[in-house]
């Protein structure tokens, strides 16, 4: 006798639900206060200018807004797009970019374009749960190398491609999540020249960079290869109107060499034709407003407060159980217990009850877990809730 579930394919059958998605089901129970979710803070949302950007989209170009598309993009948003990325050094053309239903899809369609069953794609320890998905999804083997202070630990890396064939290397090099590390210029260096040397490719996922908090900005991998190495063919930079301007467009976007960008649009097709066209003429009426930079420095400047707070407020209450980094960007802070044999996963029972949640570092570990480690988000918290979250961590204690 068969259960009806034999019928599905063998690589589905073996899927869970996210444990983080499950985790969050309680975030939203009353009295939580939840420094778990990495979504952005929608106080922050311009819903000014994303009203006005809306009535532009359906007023004046109902017909591209409501009508199929292309399925690498919308000409003129590609365009644009290549402009926002001159800005961070990434010097490309509108030709060369896909438009994706959010960064997360370019993720998707990348891996199912050049994972062959066994391949081996290397991640950085601990690492963004969302492309490990996608890279089990498309049956990769995930092989991992730690990370410190200055990110992926580089020379670790080298070590592997001694013994073994890789394929690709995915990495968050600006204030990664979970980590917040940023990967320093020398293992930048390093990384693009062992791509070119071995042969394999970076997967430069790079949502966070624009949310630095100081005015240093490291070149992007694919900026450096462009100038160290004349040549981005083995450079992957994908990126995300999801945290400098709403998620909820669904809006990101991946550069690609010649070789790879026509077989992932092959994919898209597959998968969804194109990306939303009213969500792209809503984002291409956006950026014609000049209203980003003002927002992308509001954000800025709100997400410095709220990290440098939960800092400071972590060192105050916690400091002689926990160490963490800094946060110089992005949303999180990334801690973890001087007792090494500490459990968060059933330390957040305990935090439960005291009313506060955060993501058990374990998660974000292919392999090598570390569960002395903890993710707290910084990004939606008001001042007032992390006062009283990091006050309810000290009780759970
Ligand atoms: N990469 C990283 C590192 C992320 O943290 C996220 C969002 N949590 C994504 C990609 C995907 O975001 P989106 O699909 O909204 O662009």
């Amino acid at each position: 006798e068969m259960a009806i579930e034999g019928l599905l394919a063998h690589r589905i059958a073996q899927l869970k639900s996210s444990a983080i998605r499950e985790l969050l089901k309680h975030s939203k129970m009353e009295n939580i206060i939840s420094l778990a979710g990495g979504i952005p803070s929608d106080a922050l949302f311009d819903f000014e200018g994303l009203s006005q950007a809306t009535q532009l989209a359906i007023t004046e170009q109902p017909k591209t807004a409501f009508q199929y598309g292309l399925t690498e993009g919308s000409g003129v948003l590609r365009d644009r797009i290549a402009e926002l990325c001159a800005v961070r050094g990434v010097k490309t053309r509108g030709d060369d970019i896909v438009v994706t239903a959010g960064s997360q899809q370019a993720l998707d369609l990348i891996m199912r374009s050049m994972v062959d069953p066994g391949d081996v794609f290397v991640v950085e320890r601990p690492t963004y749960l969302a492309a490990l998905q996608t890279l089990e999804l498309a049956q990769a083997q995930v092989m991992s190398v730690s990370s410190d202070a200055d990110g992926m630990v580089v020379d670790e890396l080298e070590e592997l491609l001694k013994k073994q064939r890789i394929k690709g290397v995915y990495i968050v090099p600006n204030f990664g999540n979970p980590s917040g590390v940023t990967l320093s210029y020398e293992r930048r260096l390093k990384l693009i020249q062992l791509a070119e040397r071995y042969g394999f490719v970076i997967i430069e996922d790079d949502p966070y960079g624009e949310l630095r908090f100081t005015e240093e900005r490291n070149p992007t991998l694919f900026q450096l290869a462009q100038e160290q190495l004349g040549s981005t063919e083995y450079v992957l930079y994908t990126s995300t109107f999801s945290k400098v301007l709403a998620p909820g467009l669904r809006l990101g976007w991946a550069i690609l060499p010649d070789w790879l960008l026509h077989k992932v649009a092959i994919i898209k097709q597959a998968a969804d034709l194109h990306a939303s066209a009213l969500s792209q003429t809503v984002a291409e009426c956006y950026l014609g407003l000049g209203r980003l930079d003002t927002q992308i420095e509001k954000i800025r400047h709100a997400y410095k407060h709220k990290g440098e707070l939960l800092a400071q407020l972590v060192e105050k209450e916690l400091g002689d159980v926990i160490t963490f980094n800094q946060p110089k960007g992005g949303m999180f802070l990334w801690a973890k217990f001087r007792q090494d044999d500490f459990n968060t996963t059933e330390w957040l029972k305990k935090t439960l009850e005291q009313g506060v949640v955060f993501v058990p570092g374990e998660f974000f570990f292919p392999d090598n877990i570390d569960h002395s480690t903890l993710r707290l988000s910084f990004a939606t918290a008001t001042d007032e809730q992390m006062h009283e979250a990091v006050a309810r961590l000290r009780r759970a204690l």
